[in-house]
């Protein structure tokens, strides 16, 4: 199960860190070190920093760590093997076979390889006679044989087993079918799951078919589209529809659309740079990947009630990722492709550059529907205003809207200056209380991966500083050993980190990053970096040591001392004895 070091040693040299993370993600040199915005947490200052020295990284945010292995593993939500395996790949080099479990890697590309051949068979069904109603239906959009083609679009006929027993003569079994998401199962009976639909392939940066969308062309459906479920190589929440094509942008901004087929029209019209959510509303983890391909998206949503939350959202979730937000609104058209249709790609161009800004759209809101010439119209906008304008970060824009407000509201600017003052502090206030009650209820910053260091914080950091200090210097095992054993390690992640290490160094292997990768999921692997990299700044000297062992003999003796009232049965007798013994000892 575990490679042989030497192999992980030339894997990670072949993989430079700073050239695999640059292809996800925009690093700026810092010295001998880069920096760049964590693709794992949402964040307007890059916190996330990449160490060429010993080529691994670290988010100061976040806690996201690792080397060059973890740091594939975290971001393609691969497992340890696939991450090895992927890199060997890049690198040209072959993964040493013997013993190694790849069952993960088999399965996930035998599933590629199964919604590819679906993929083949919808746009085959497309073209036949079968497929009819679905051509008419994209020509009926405009779309031209090219754009079809280069989204691969396809037809899935009517039917309960018209791609099942097709994908049967293929050589894919139904549990393959079924974990693909492709396949139905209720009352034990199986079915397809897209039946008389237009069917989309949804593909991943790297051009694999990962899942479909379909759409009916039922009139009355519930619901337009469909989606596959999330499988082993779809994670809806981080794709985006059509970003194979706008990774490649040489635009300086993205287009947030609905749907499918908007972006689809909007690329046939010459704009490669839109993007599209996956039926479902934008992540937080869709707008950092947003943020890999360029630093503005522009949201073009549909100006309905429910499209005008989602644009809010998209908003807010955009800023925390330090992407510009800007929204498009389309004069005398519902959507881009009526527009681009109406007035030609080039007009719509125009009005991309002309987009409001986020800030913009959401002070023109809050008008909406008041009449603000009246006196009672006035002070309900300013009611309004007010909230809005105390959560305005950049100081520069708050004055501008400040005074865009006064005007409105036919009131002084000063006077509104000190109401928003007045609500910042009152913020500021509740925001602070609230943390003061989490504190008391004791819900800050629960630890999910090291849930016990809440409970011995002292002692969590001196098994920290021990695991640190082996990973420096491996022979000072036996000096450890000579005091403690596993079991005094109070908490529990901790304990077994630390007899992880000890079993290596017993056993004469490297206790790199990458041999811990095998034994521990990403995150704690991401833990166990950032707990060598904090220690990096210590000085490792025998009495440091010393110190932290002293620290988990004093909780052992501490232990022993519990309550009376806490005591289980056991301890109480053991309690009993021990207290027997000292007697008999003072007295004799
Ligand atoms: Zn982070």
């Amino acid at each position: 199960m575990r490679l042989p070091d030497s192999f992980l040693d030339a894997l990670k040299a072949s993989n430079d860190i700073v050239q695999v993370m640059s292809s996800y993600v925009e690093l700026k040199r810092a010295g001998r070190d880069y920096v760049c915005s964590c693709p794992f947490h949402s964040e307007r200052t890059p916190s996330c920093h990449v160490f060429t020295d010993t080529q691994s990284f670290y988010c100061f945010g976040c806690g996201a760590a690792g080397d060059v292995i973890n740091f594939v593993r975290l971001i393609e939500h691969f497992d340890y093997m696939e991450s090895v395996r992927f890199l060997a790949q890049r690198a040209g080099m072959t993964v040493p076979e013997n013993g190694v479990d790849d069952s993960g890697a088999k399965r996930r590309t035998r599933l590629l390889e199964m919604n590819r051949t679906a993929a083949r068979y919808f746009r085959d069904v497309l073209l036949s006679p079968e497929g009819r109603e679905g051509l008419d239906y994209l020509a009926g959009r405009q779309l031209t044989p090219n754009t079809i083609r280069k989204y691969g679009l396809g037809f899935a006929p009517d039917g309960w087993h018209n791609l099942h027993y097709y994908l049967r003569t293929k050589g894919y079994s139904d549990d393959e079918m079924e974990e693909g998401a492709l396949l139905t199962r209720k009352n034990n009976s199986v079915y397809d799951k897209f039946r008389k639909r237009v069917m989309f392939p949804i593909i991943d940066r790297r051009g694999n078919i990962i899942a479909f969308g379909g759409r009916t062309l039922e009139k009355d459906a519930p619901a337009k589209y469909l989606n596959s479920d999330e499988t082993i190589v779809f994670h809806k929440r981080d794709n985006l529809f059509s970003l194979n094509f706008a990774k490649n942008t040489k635009e300086k901004f993205l287009i947030l659309c609905e749907g499918y087929m908007d972006v689809i029209s909007l690329n046939q019209a010459g704009f490669d740079n839109a993007v599209a959510t996956l039926g479902t509303a934008i992540t937080p983890q869709q707008a950092r990947v947003m943020k890999q391909y360029a630093s503005e998206v522009v949201i073009s949503y549909d100006a309905d009630g429910a499209g005008q939350n989602a644009t809010l959202k998209a908003i807010n979730l955009l800023g925390e990722a330090g992407v510009t937000a800007r929204v498009l609104n389309i004069p005398d058209a519902k959507d881009p492709d009526e527009y681009i249709k109406k007035f030609g790609a080039e007009a719509f161009r125009q009005i991309l550059t002309g987009t409001s800004t986020a800030l913009d759209h959401e002070f023109r809101r809050l008008k909406n529907g008041i009449d603000t010439s009246s006196p009672a119209g006035q002070a309900e906008f300013l009611k309004k205003a007010v909230g809005f304008l105390a959560d305005i970060r950049n100081d520069t824009d708050r004055v501008v809207y400040i005074s865009e407000a006064a005007k409105i509201s036919s009131q002084p600017i000063n006077a509104i200056n000190e109401l928003v003052k007045d609500r910042i502090k009152r913020n500021g206030r509740i925001e602070q209380r609230s943390e003061e009650r989490e504190l008391i209820r004791g819900t800050v910053k629960r630890d999910a991966i090291n849930p016990d260091s809440l409970t011995f914080p002292r002692e969590e950091k001196a098994e920290r500083g021990i695991i640190a200090y082996l990973f420096h210097s491996p022979d000072m095992l036996a000096r450890v050993e000579k005091k403690l054993t596993k079991d005094d390690f109070p908490t529990e992640f901790n304990r077994r980190v630390y007899d992880f290490i000890a079993n290596c160094i017993k056993n004469g292997e490297d206790i790199s990053i990458g041999s811990i990768g095998s034994e521990f999921s990403a995150e704690e692997t991401a833990r166990i970096t950032g707990i060598c990299r904090q220690a990096d700044r210590l000085p490792y000297s025998k009495p440091r040591l010393d110190e932290y062992i002293d620290v988990l003999l004093e909780h052992k003796e501490h232990e022993s001392e519990k309550p009376v009232t806490e005591l289980t049965d056991d301890e109480m007798l053991r309690r009993i004895d021990e207290i027997r013994r000292r007697k008999s000892g003072v007295s004799g």
